[in-house]
């Protein structure tokens, strides 16, 4: 396997290579239902990856990056994240806009441009999402969102790649500063209404935030110590 692959194989490898933590065992049937494609178009893509040796597909249907895959699929996590940074940081488009435009772009990128473009951006850890770069990881003390607990100030540290698909989910996590880096005070949970309430520490005047459960999951903090 020497080429290339092609913008649907990069997609595919991406989107397999960021199941693969928060979610065991990924099929066909799971990817076809991400990417919204037709599952018999899925499986002949997959075979062709398996093929090229991108890809293993075990005998329960289950998909596995095999060496080779997982190096080309970091290889485009990386792109991405550069590309968010440069477009949030450099050209100041939007923190819940940038990762649409990123996805276009990071299939154009050649080697020369990744290069230049991480020495130009001083080579970010993460994109601007708290998701780490490859060779990087999150905080050891780092749990979701929703298993926070009592008065808890907490610190975000990511927003899942997963959330970011919703630029609309974005744009309210943005207008309530839950972004990397902002504190934020726990000061109610609801297991009925499945809920958490949030109290910004930058800005005490503003109205507490009640978030769902279910984004709270996608969302990784730590707890401040101050
Ligand atoms: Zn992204
Ligand atoms: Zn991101």
């Amino acid at each position: 396997m020497s080429n290339k692959p092609t913008f649907v194989v990069e997609e595919y490898l991406l989107l397999l290579y960021k199941l693969r933590d928060s979610h065991g065992h990924i099929k066909a049937v799971d990817l076809a239902q991400r990417l919204n494609i037709r599952p018999p178009t899925v499986h002949a893509t997959l075979q062709r990856m398996q093929r090229d040796s991108m890809v293993q597909i075990g005998d329960k249907k289950t998909i596995r990056l095999t060496e080779e895959g997982e190096n080309l699929a970091s290889n485009i996590a990386f792109r991405h994240n550069l590309a968010e940074y440069f477009l949030c940081h450099t050209l100041g488009i939007s923190w819940s806009e940038v990762h649409k435009h990123a996805h276009k772009l990071e299939h154009a990128m050649t080697p020369t441009v990744v290069e230049k473009l991480a020495a130009f951006l001083n080579y970010p850890e993460a994109c601007p999402h708290g998701t780490p770069n490859p060779g990087y990881s999150l905080p050891d003390d780092c749990f979701t969102l929703d298993k926070a607990k009592g008065e808890m100030m907490l610190e975000i540290i990511m927003i899942s790649e997963e959330l970011e698909d919703s630029e609309e989910l974005l744009k309210i996590l943005q207008d309530q500063k839950l972004m990397p880096g902002q504190k934020h005070q726990l000061i109610a949970r609801s297991d009925g209404m499945k809920s958490i309430t949030l109290q910004q520490q930058e800005q005490p005047a503003a109205y507490p935030f009640m978030l769902p459960l279910h984004v709270a999951e996608k969302i990784h903090v730590i707890q401040s110590k101050d």
